[in-house]
């Protein structure tokens, strides 16, 4: 089935493009934009917070996958309509981002669309929605500042522990939130810490909660010759994209042998040309070499005589997380590699890391990497994704230390100020600006609602808190209570509050813009000779 839905510039060859398309316009537009809007926030509204559900996904292969991450439902599923791929796509990007935040975004947008669908009956026009919505969010995001507080390294890792909320068991939450802290700290260099800096393997066996995080890049690799010495003290590294074997000829050769000379002066040549490749190595200084393809018995022998420590087929992207750890240039051929194109490792060791032994390289640009443990493959991507998340809201913390408080604190607390701001506002952008905020709070009535509470009583318990105790108040999902957020340390990173705020808002405008929805015609294309015999069935 092949849908589009786009926005037309009227021309005078309107009627012609849409002669063959379904159109649906103006207020009628509106409604089922919003609509399917509704729809997709349903859909995933349930896995919020803590005490979210999770969804059980199955592909048309029939693999399966449980996740409670809003992102993973809405892009595994095949979703047609235009206006929910838009509402997607802000979730997308909130991931990309801030890797947190998704399901918010989503809510929240859908949740401005309703509450704009109301003023449109009312009689206010899209366009007077679309200008309050934005004063809305301007305000609100120079609101934020007066909310955020400047994060310690406790309050760093409590914010991490509160975006794994709910995905894992509460004690590998705090394990992982650790050891993200952690990778983060290791990585960070001049204020920027670039998670792509940090190598994840996967080991099946064991509890994840044994997962852990060496310093420096690890290879699950053993040297290739025992009597190779480990290198305790810095040396040169020389990365090879190939390896050093007897040629494999790329066709089929015939060789004519016309004497008995012939084939030892052939393995010669061969066995000549391994060790020239060899001397070179030698020559240019190379204490470690790394090859992508084979080593020949030969050529390792002359290695390990020459004390070159060696290990082979590596994968590619390896390959590259080396080259950047050490300065080191890819080479194609060993014989041709000069002293330009070595690089310099700090040290190596090889230790045994669950049973399988590991090579880890210290070097400049080395960053870490996490073992993770778990017994099935399942439970290893699982641990994977979540090591993601908090590894990315550690480094954005490490970067820019700056937190608001979760559990629906913050939301109350700009729904307070911008009803204030509203009163100022002139004209019926007040009452957009008053939707605006209403839509913020469907958080605290989402988080409430999942966890078992009723979502309006919950914000009304809210509201009278943060007027009686302030800002911080949030909800205690256990108890249902208002409670200090900071004290209970639920607290979020500000960059990814802003960006929800302004992804969903962003989305919601475009689409209130839009008042004309064009369908492709849809039929299938029936062959003229099926529709012959159609039309003869069931005929007498
Ligand atoms: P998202 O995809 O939007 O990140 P989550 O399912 O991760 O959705 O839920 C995030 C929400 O859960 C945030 O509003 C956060 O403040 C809230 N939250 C996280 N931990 C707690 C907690 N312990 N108590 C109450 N709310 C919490
Ligand atoms: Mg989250």
């Amino acid at each position: 089935m092949f849908k589009v839905g786009y926005r037309v510039a009227r021309s005078m060859a309107e009627e012609t493009i849409l002669e063959s398309t379904e159109r649906t316009s103006g207020r009628e537009a509106l409604r089922k934009n919003v609509q399917a809007a509704i729809a997709l926030a349903g859909a995933i509204r349930s896995t919020l917070g803590p005490k979210g559900l999770d969804k059980l996904l199955v592909d048309d292969q029939g693999e399966t996958l449980v996740t409670n991450d809003g992102v993973t439902v809405l892009e595994t599923a095949r979703v047609e309509h235009p206006v929910a791929k838009m509402i997607i796509s802000a979730s997308s990007t909130q991931d990309r981002v801030a890797r947190d935040g998704t399901t918010t975004t989503v809510v929240i947008c859908a949740e401005m669309l309703r509450n704009a669908w109301q003023l449109v009956r009312q009689g206010v026009h899209p366009a007077i929605i679309a200008r309050g919505y934005a004063l809305a969010e301007n305000f609100a995001l120079s609101a934020l500042d007066e909310l955020a507080i400047n994060a310690s390294t406790e309050q760093i890792e409590s914010a991490i522990e509160t975006s794994l909320a709910g995905k894992l068991d509460k004690g590998m939450e705090r394990h992982l939130a650790n050891i993200s802290l952690q990778a983060g700290k290791t990585i960070l260099s001049e204020g920027r810490a670039d998670p792509t800096r940090v190598k994840i393997i996967k080991q099946t066996g064991g509890n994840m909660q044994e997962s852990t995080l060496i310093t420096g890049l690890a290879l699950a690799k053993s040297r290739i010759h025992p009597e190779m010495k480990e290198r305790g003290g810095p040396g040169s590294i020389l990365i090879l994209d190939g390896g050093i074997e007897r040629r494999k000829p790329q066709f089929e050769t015939k060789l004519n042998i016309t004497s008995a000379g012939m084939v030892d002066a052939f393995r010669n040549a061969e066995s000549k040309s391994i060790l020239k490749q060899v001397e070179n190595l030698v020559e240019i200084g190379c204490d470690l070499l790394v090859c992508k393809e084979g080593v020949d018995d030969e050529a390792r022998q002359a290695l390990s005589k020459h004390g070159i420590l060696t290990y082979r087929r590596v994968e590619k992207k390896d390959l590259d997380l080396l080259s950047r750890a050490c300065g080191a240039n890819l080479v194609p051929d060993a014989g041709r590699a000069s002293k330009e194109d070595l690089g310099a490792f700090i040290k190596t060791r090889e230790e045994l890391r669950g049973g399988v032994n590991h090579w880890i390289l210290d070097a400049e640009d080395s960053g870490a990497t996490l073992i993770a443990r778990g017994s099935t493959q399942s439970v290893l991507d699982e641990v994977e994704r979540c090591f993601a998340d908090g590894l990315g809201v550690a480094c954005q913390l490490l970067e820019e230390p700056v937190l608001l408080p979760g559990a629906g604190a913050t939301q109350v607390a700009l729904g307070r100020r911008l009803r204030r701001y509203a009163e100022t506002v002139p004209g019926r952008e007040q009452l957009a600006i008053e939707a605006w905020a209403d839509a913020l709070e469907s958080i605290p009535r989402a988080l409430a609602a999942n966890a078992g509470y009723d979502g309006i009583d919950s914000l009304l318990k809210l509201t009278a808190a943060h007027n009686d105790s302030g800002d911080y108040m949030g909800l205690d999902l256990n108890d249902g209570e208002a409670k200090d957020t900071i004290s209970r340390g639920i607290l979020e990173p500000k960059s990814i509050t802003q960006q929800a705020i302004s992804g969903a808002t962003e989305a919601a405008i475009s689409i209130l813009r839009i008042d004309d929805v064009l369908w492709a015609q849809m039929d299938a294309q029936v062959p003229d000779e099926v529709q012959e015999q159609l039309q003869g069935f069931g005929a007498e």
